[in-house]
């Protein structure tokens, strides 16, 4: 498929997702970077963004829990281009009752090309980044071009 350009706004839609082995780590993660974080729109599958919320104070738009769909849901956000970069704190350490739907929400993150951090110090590069303050060019499918190429057949 073609690949096209689009920007993500300086203003991001960053979701938050932590294993229980890790929940720990993500709130004191988003309390040391709070301030940053609060210019941004913040997503979480339901725990962690309870969690964050009752940590930090900021304001999480909360999903499902992730063993209960919210991994999915978050997918389905990331290739309508609502959620715009993934931390996603999950545990090395650990295995998960839903890891097909981990496997899924990390493949879209792939596919749409949007900043993924998947532990404490990629995320704290992420957020160091001027990026996070401006727009962001990214490539990403180029779905309605392949959708005006390809032939009827009845
Ligand atoms: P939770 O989900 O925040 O509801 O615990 C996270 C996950 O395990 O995917």
């Amino acid at each position: 498929m073609e690949q096209k350009q689009q920007a993500l706004p300086a203003k991001k839609n960053i979701a938050l997702v932590a294993h229980d082995g890790k929940k720990a780590a993500l709130q004191a993660w988003c309390e040391k970077h709070q301030d940053i974080l609060s210019k941004h729109t913040l997503y979480g599958t339901g725990t962690t963004g309870h969690l964050i919320e009752r940590t930090t104070g900021l304001e999480v738009i909360k999903l499902l829990s992730g063993p209960m769909g919210g991994d999915q849901q978050l997918g389905a956000k990331i290739a309508e281009h609502e959620v715009h970069m993934l931390v996603f704190f999950w545990d090395p350490l650990a295995s998960q009752p839903h890891d097909p739907d981990v496997k899924a929400l990390l493949r879209l993150a792939a596919v749409w090309n949007i900043p993924v951090a998947c532990n404490e110090v990629s995320a704290d590069m992420l957020l160091s980044s001027p990026m996070m303050e401006t727009e962001l060019c990214r490539t990403l499918p180029d779905y309605e071009k392949y959708l005006a190429t390809r032939q009827v057949t009845l």
